[in-house]
Parts: structure tokens; sequence; C-alpha cells
């Protein structure tokens, strides 16, 4: 599906077939001189397709089309590579970028799989069965490092990096100061709630999140257009409830804490999750692994605030407990 959402920029909305995200928006700016791509799709033959045919309908001309990966995941730049020409500018937030290039993020993400709870069994199922390493790139290239402040022009439009870290260490958002239009990638999404998940003990990437949501907020800002499903009208408004979200999120694992201590797995198996299934174990292994990244988001963010502390446990995994002296609740996320 192809709309003209304003004049010069098209949203193409590209199938993620059997992926509970649906869809991804891949947005495309035309200009006389050069095109922009904002984010493409997974690389597999459904989504090739679609943007293959979108492009001949609206006559795109490769060689003169640059593309932009708003973060590394490969719903967003999975297909750069297939249609990058040579010559092509292919723009990535710098720290995503390096770990795309260097690959580093694998290996620290099962280490603190393992120390979540997980099953070497299940580690080596749930990589091999990661969007992320299936739907990747058909090849490795070089990314053109983009960072704060950074500017593109494509025709009338003259887009303004701004780092927003959280969904990933480098996600970016482009910002259009004149016309007052935001492309938020997956930091805000309208219908649904952006993944938030720690895979790397070291990082807090909820309170990255949340001083990345309180950036967008003070911008003005008439029109977003995001990564996935609807424009989102009113940007400040969804802020606030995404804030809101993570809050009853971060109060609902103190309440889980109150019963007593927990790994990451045992966390996310009793947080509510919006995922048809009679059970825990009856979550498919890709829907455990992606929930309990984010119950060690909340996990990580309640320990930086003082709430909870952790304690490795006999078999290395890493328990998560309520200070005696926290038994309140989270009333602010700032
Ligand atoms: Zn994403």
């Amino acid at each position: 599906m192809i709309e003209e959402v304003l004049p010069n920029i098209y949203r193409i909305e590209v199938p993620l077939p059997g992926n509970p995200l649906k869809s991804v928006n891949s947005y495309l700016l035309v200009s006389p001189e050069r095109n922009l791509v904002i984010d493409t799709a997974f690389n597999q033959p459904e989504c090739l397709e679609v943007l293959k045919q979108a492009y001949d309908e609206l006559k795109l001309d490769l060689d003169r089309t640059d593309f932009f990966a708003t973060h590394l995941h490969a719903d967003h730049q999975g297909l750069i590579a297939t249609f990058a020409q040579p010559g092509a500018k292919t723009y990535m937030g710098k720290p995503d970028a390096l770990r795309v290039e260097d690959q580093s993020g694998w290996k620290k993400m099962l280490n603190a799989a393992a120390m979540s709870g997980f099953s070497q069994e299940m580690l080596q199922t749930a990589i091999d069965n990661h969007p992320g390493h299936k739907h990747g790139p058909e090849h490795d290239m070089k990314w053109d490092h983009v960072v704060e402040g950074d500017t593109i022009t494509v025709g009338d439009y003259t887009l303004t990096c701004l780092e927003t870290p959280g969904h990933t260490w480098g996600h970016i958002c482009l910002y259009e100061a004149g016309k007052k239009i935001l492309f938020s990638g997956d930091h805000i999404l309208g219908d649904i709630t952006p993944n938030i998940q720690v895979w790397s003990l070291d990082d807090d990437p909820l309170q990255s999140y949340m001083t990345s949501l309180d950036k967008i907020a003070s911008l003005e800002i008439a029109l977003t257009l995001p990564g996935h499903r609807t424009m989102i009208p009113d940007c400040r408004k969804r802020v606030a409830e995404l804030k809101e979200h993570h809050r009853n999120r971060c109060n609902e694992v103190i309440d889980i804490l109150k019963n007593g201590s927990c790994h990451a797995v045992q966390t996310a198996s009793q947080m509510t999750w919006d995922i048809r299934a009679a059970s825990w174990d009856a979550f498919p292994l890709m829907q455990q692994w992606f929930a309990t990244g984010e119950a060690l988001a909340h996990l990580r963010f309640l320990e930086n605030k003082g709430f909870v502390s952790q304690q490795p446990a006999a078999d290395g995994v890493l328990l998560y407990a309520l200070k005696a002296d926290q038994e309140g609740m989270l009333t602010s996320m700032n």
C-alpha cells in the first residue's frame, strides 16, 4: 500500500508475514536531485516484492537514492543492502552502526540471557529463530554513521538527526523543524508500545528511553510518522501515555517481587502480556525471549532507582529482590 502523506513524501506499508508487528512503514522522500528511503523491511522475499513493486509504481531511480535506517533492527534495515546502489549513502546512528559492523551485540545478548534464567538449549533455539539472524541483510555493509545534529536535505525537506537511545543504543529520529514533522522510527509508536529490552547487564535502556521521550516532548510536532502502524497526531500526548505505561509496568514488577526474589524469566512469566496463550509455557519461545528482555529492562531501571537489588544465585543466574526499605510504589519516571 502506497500513500502520499505529504507532498513528495510517500509511506509504503510493507507486510511482515508471521510477525506480531504485522507491517513496517518505509518512507520515501523524492526530489529532482537525490531521493531518500527511511527504513525498509526484513530481508525476506515477501517484503522485497512489495518494495520492488512500489518502486516501479513510483518510478524510483535507485541510482539517485540514499537510505536511512532509524535503528539496527532487521525489520528496518534488512533490505537496505539489497537496494543501495554503489555510491549511495546508507545512514545509521553511530552506536547501532558500530554494533552491526562488529557483530558484538549477539555475544553480550546470549550472556545476559543465560544469567536471566534461559537454558542453554533455549538460547540456541532463540538465536536460530531470531528475526535479526533470519532476515538480516544479504551482505555486510559499511554504514555512514550519523550523530546528533547531522542534517540531510531532500528537496524542500531538511531533516535533523536526533539521538534517541532506548529502543536501541543508537536509535535516531529525524525532525523537520520548519514543517514540524517527526519520523519517529520505533521510538514513538501509536497503536503499540515500543519494545524496550536489555540484553547487556551494564545498560539501563529504560532510563535512556525516558530521557529520549522527554527530548521529543520538548519539540513542536504537528505530525509524527512512526516505523509501524498509523500516524500519530498528538505526539506529546502519546509520550505521556508511554511514560505512564512504563510506570505501571515498573509497579507491576515491584508487586511481583513482593512475593519473593525472582530471576528475569520468572519475573516476565508473572507479568501481563498481550499474547493469546493459555500460560507462560505456551508462549512461543521468541515471545518469551522478548518478554524477558523487557522484564530485565524494568528490573535494571528499578535497581538504578534503588528499589531492587541484584544477587547472583549458585548457578550463575541473577536474582532480583525488593530492598527491605522499599515497599512503596514508583510515582514518577523522571
Ligand atoms: Zn525496532
